[in-house]
């Protein structure tokens, strides 16, 4: 079930315990803003997701309060994973689900890194 982006933030939330290594992740990075580790349920050859370490329910709630010094970092954090992982010359795709229209399932800010194989175009171009 999609979450509703709008409620407060939930300390208890899976990505939370993550932060506070109560239960294992396969972690690929860390630094002062955020940390990134493998999606347990990947949906192409690498998935990962990058999660700032502030307490942000969704990319609305991040980019509406978080400081100039957090959205910098997290921004940072995502490029480098990438980089790090390699994606940067086969190319990647990124993603944030926001609310419900969005279909987001946990409510602490990530953003996606599908990498390792080639994705569809977003919008088939217009035929005839
Ligand atoms: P959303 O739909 O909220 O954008 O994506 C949530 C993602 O979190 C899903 O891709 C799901 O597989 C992943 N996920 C959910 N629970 C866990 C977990 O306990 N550990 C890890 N590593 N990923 C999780």
């Amino acid at each position: 079930m999609p979450i509703d982006a709008t409620l407060p933030y939930d300390d208890g939330n899976i990505f939370a315990r993550i932060l506070r290594d109560e239960i294992p992740s396969k972690r690929v990075y860390e630094d002062e803003w955020a940390i990134a580790f493998h999606d347990i349920n990947p949906q192409a050859p690498l998935h990962l997701l990058v999660i700032p370490r502030g307490r942000y329910v969704s990319w609305d709630d991040f980019t509406a309060k978080a400081s100039d010094a957090e959205v910098a970092g997290f921004m940072r954090a995502v490029g480098t994973v990438a980089r790090e992982a390699g994606l940067v010359e086969p190319g990647y795709r990124l993603l944030a689900n926001i609310g419900g229209h969005g279909h987001q399932e946990v409510p602490h800010l990530h953003v996606h890194i599908f990498g390792g194989r080639q994705f569809r175009e977003m919008i088939p171009a217009a035929r005839g």
